[in-house]
């Protein structure tokens, strides 16, 4: 049975965000990078999830950080910069008998020239 991408591409998931989470590719859109990294969290993947934050802003991360049942993830709007990038998604995940969504515009640099998370803009700049 063919699993579909957690991120809700449509795609397979062999042929989406898994090709980032094994290392076989790295993205090269912030919006990508966005995605593989819903799908991290998706998935439990938190070697994934360090890699693909800045460090200077990465917090420390353990298996509690990945008790969220994620369900669906929606992007809104995203602008790709040279060097910066933005991202505002809605993703959502299960709670009690219903779905609740953390609505974030996140921003995202290159580093060392690769997309990295940084995170949560209050608003569009
Ligand atoms: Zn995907």
């Amino acid at each position: 049975m063919l699993q579909l991408c957690p991120c809700c591409s449509g795609k397979p998931f062999a042929q989406c965000c898994n090709l980032y989470l094994s290392g076989q590719a790295y993205p090269n859109t912030a919006e990508a990078l966005m995605r593989s990294r819903f799908s991290a969290y998706a998935t439990g993947n938190l070697p994934y999830l360090r890699k693909s934050w800045h460090p200077d802003t990465c917090p420390e991360l353990d298996a509690d950080d990945l008790t969220t049942q994620w369900s669906r993830l929606e992007v809104i709007k995203s602008k790709q910069g040279l060097k910066k990038s933005i991202v505002e998604f809605k993703a959502w995940y299960r709670e009690g008998d219903g779905e609740s969504a953390l609505h974030e515009i996140s921003l995202f640099k290159l580093y060392k020239k690769r997309w990295v998370y940084v995170g949560p803009l209050s608003d569009w700049p």
